[in-house]
């Protein structure tokens, strides 16, 4: 049976056939696909349990700013659209309840006129909840993962889960608790109080960031993971002391604003990042014998 016949009758879950999803990545990376968007959590469930019982893979889909799409792909994307009503965050609370698919720009702006301290640490990352916290993203003021209390999700199979955070949940830009497939549709999360300093710290990191990357471009943020080195050796230093910002492959150019950056200029696709990947990781282990992950799925 195809994903269309399956999810029918299912309210509140829309299906389109080979759509163009060019503009669901932040790099815009050529790409066309089934897609599968869920507005409630009752479809969602609905909508994992009917595909597990005719075992058809899906992949989960955020906003696209850590996640290649492929040109064309067999397996259906599913993006959460839960109704979020802004006016919840007209007032400081101690915990909030909040939906995965609510974006981090608009926690950001919450954390910005209220001085919420914590909240710092996701300044400028372009997310969903649920992305930002499957990655445990975060900046050099901190990450995601410990204002996290609870985790709500669905499995693959469609039940219900609550994960409450503990120290082992998180480690750098990644999650440990999750299943595979194991959806997040809900989040709950605190602040550590309030320092109305915080938000001169978060404009003035915006303004950091906006100097120093290149955020007028479609990329997907840092390429490669800096963990293994300690974030002392940085990927994007390597990249440019071997002089390779600028290159460009098929359209896929290294930033020369930030070499640990991509930068799609001409409708690249899937292929032509991988393959400019590939140079650099080729370059760096013939030049100075390291390797780094990528920080991005593949
Ligand atoms: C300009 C730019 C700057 C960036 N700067 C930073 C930075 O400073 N720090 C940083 O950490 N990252 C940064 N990133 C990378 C990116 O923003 C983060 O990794 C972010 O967390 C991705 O969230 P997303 O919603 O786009 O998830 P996606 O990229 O769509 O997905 C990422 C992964 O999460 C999974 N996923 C998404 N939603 C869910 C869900 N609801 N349930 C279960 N799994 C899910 C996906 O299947 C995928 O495996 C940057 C990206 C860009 C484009």
């Amino acid at each position: 049976m195809n994903v269309e016949n399956i999810i029918k009758d299912i309210e509140g879950v829309v299906f389109e056939a080979n759509k163009d999803l060019t503009k669901f990545s932040t790099m815009r990376l050529k790409s066309v696909g089934d897609l599968l968007t869920v507005g409630s959590i009752s479809g969602l469930k609905l909508c994992l349990k009917a595909l597990a019982e005719n075992s058809i893979e899906y992949r989960v889909l955020g906003m696209g700013a850590n996640q290649l799409l492929t040109e064309t792909s067999n397996i259906p994307y599913i993006k959460l659209a839960l109704p979020f009503d802004k006016s919840y965050l007209s007032e400081v609370r101690d915990t909030y309840l909040l939906p995965a698919s609510v974006t981090l720009s608009i926690l950001s702006s919450h954390a910005v006129r209220n001085g919420l301290r914590g909240w710092e640490a996701f300044t400028g990352i372009p997310a969903t909840l649920g992305g930002a916290i499957f990655m445990n993203a975060g900046t050099n003021l901190g990450e995601i993962g410990p204002l996290v209390t609870r985790v709500f999700t669905i499995t693959k199979e469609g039940e219900e889960k609550i994960h409450t955070m503990n120290e082992d949940s998180f480690s750098y830009r990644k999650q440990n608790f999750l299943e595979n497939g194991e959806f997040i549709y809900q989040v709950e999360m605190k602040h550590l109080g309030i320092d109305p300093s915080v938000s001169k710290q978060i404009k003035e990191y915006l303004e950091l960031r906006n100097r120093t990357q290149p955020l007028k471009e479609w990329t997907c943020g840092c390429v490669f993971k800096n963990s293994k080195h300690k974030r002392t050796c940085l990927a994007g230093k390597f990249i440019d002391i071997m002089g390779l910002k600028g290159l460009t492959y098929n359209g896929m150019r290294i930033s020369p604003k930030h070499a640990n950056f991509m930068e799609n200029t001409d409708s690249s696709s899937h292929k032509d990042v991988v393959a400019l990947i590939n140079i650099i990781k080729d370059e760096l282990l013939l030049q100075y014998g390291v390797e780094f992950e990528t920080e991005v799925k593949l």
